[in-house]
């Protein structure tokens, strides 16, 4: 059965779907991996890797998805710089991150096709899945990289320094939100020896950023911001007010602040208004983590920094991108665990749609 990883070509993505490592294991599961000439390069993996592991390496876009029957992508397959993914894809599974509702037109070429697609950031978030969660290995590891980022762009240090000529003070940051993205923030940046704080609707948290050593912001109210299946959901107009005036005040002492509250299927919530951007330090640094669905921060704007009276506004683009020699080995791993799972005798033949994991995540199924 071929299993082929083609090369990304969405403009600053640097990940591929599947790595070296996991090349011996799908060839045990029965699978012969076709990987595109170059497709690991950006993450630090060459064709020779590849080769060692196993995979053979394609350097023709045609031979390399003749006869493929599985198709392993971080993004969704696209129509782009004379590349038209949709025209090779034929009778095949494509295992990738879609986003049907944010990215229509590429959802409606696929229904078109005689595909199945399974969108993997839809798998469902039950203990069962948490080695083919996709949306927890990559958030984990933009978390990180948002406090890396923030702390080489703030003109002071981390850490608390006593020093002969003096004392440096250790930089306060804000995290806003701790699911996975926030929470590995918050141990980042304590690690850098920053004095950190943060904030969720989920009481559940409380527990969590306090076992990491930062201070829980706390909102006097009796609402809970946790649904039954343990996402947060959107808050009443009270506790809207509420938390705008405890934020409002704690902003005006933090030096950098990491945003990543969402509310699943949602607009994010706007929590930092432009007139508390204004009342914040000189210098200080919001690393909006939410930015892709609307950001945190009334000022964000997805791909890009905005200055605003001295205080910088980050909306990056794809942070999981950024480390993407580690986060391509968590997502090839995230993939083999899924094709696993549909293993009989540790061997793959079809995915198994008894399965909730399978059911769940397949957003298109035509194939014949
Ligand atoms: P997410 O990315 O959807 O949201 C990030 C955080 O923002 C959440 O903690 C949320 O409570 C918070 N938030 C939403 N609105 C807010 C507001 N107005 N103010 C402040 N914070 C706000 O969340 P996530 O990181 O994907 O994780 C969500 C939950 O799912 C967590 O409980 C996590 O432990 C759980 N989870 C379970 C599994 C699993 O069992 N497989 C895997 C991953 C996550």
């Amino acid at each position: 059965m071929k299993l082929v990883v083609p090369k990304e070509i969405t403009i600053g993505e640097n990940r591929v779907g599947v790595t070296p490592d996991s090349v011996p294991s799908l060839r045990k599961m029965g699978f012969n991996v076709f990987v595109e000439s170059d497709a690991g390069l950006a993450s630090s993996f060459t064709n020779e890797d590849y080769k060692k592991a196993g995979a053979k390496i394609s350097s023709k876009t045609n031979d390399l998805y003749k006869n493929a029957k599985v198709v392993v992508k971080i993004q969704r397959p696209q129509n782009l710089n004379k590349i038209n993914e949709f025209k090779h894809i034929k009778q095949c599974s494509i295992l990738s991150l879609v986003y049907e509702q944010k990215f229509k037109s590429e959802f409606l070429n696929l229904k078109k096709l005689n595909v199945n697609v399974f969108a993997l950031e839809k798998m469902p978030r039950i203990s069962r899945a948490q080695s083919m969660d996709v949306l927890s290995s990559q958030s984990n590891l933009s978390g990180y990289k948002a406090v890396i980022d923030a702390a080489s762009m703030f003109n002071k240090a981390f850490p608390l320094m006593m020093t002969s000529a003096g004392t440096v003070a250790p930089a306060k940051v804000l995290v806003i939100g701790a699911g996975v993205a926030g929470l590995q923030a918050i141990a980042t940046a304590k690690r850098l020896g920053s004095v950190v704080s943060a904030f969720d609707v989920r009481s559940a948290t409380k527990e969590q950023v306090e076992s990491l050593g930062a201070k829980f912001v706390n909102i006097e109210s009796n609402e809970s911001g946790e649904t039954a299946g343990g996402y947060a959901k959107e808050m009443s107009s009270s506790y809207k007010k509420k938390q705008a005036k405890l934020l409002e005040d704690t902003l005006k002492k933090m030096d950098i602040v990491i945003t990543t509250a969402l509310v699943p299927g949602k607009k994010a919530p706007i929590l930092i208004t432009k007139k508390m951007v204004e009342q914040m330090k000189v210098g200080s640094i919001i690393i909006d983590l939410a930015s892709e669905f609307g950001g945190n921060c009334e000022l964000t704007k997805h791909n890009a920094e905005v200055l605003h009276k001295s205080v910088k506004i980050v909306g990056p683009l794809n942070l999981a991108s950024t480390v993407s020699q580690d986060s391509s080995r968590l997502f090839s791993k995230n993939v083999l665990n899924f094709l696993m799972n549909s293993c009989e005798s540790g061997k793959f033949k079809d995915f198994n749609f008894n399965d909730e994991l399978v059911k769940d995540t397949c957003i298109i199924n035509n194939l014949k």
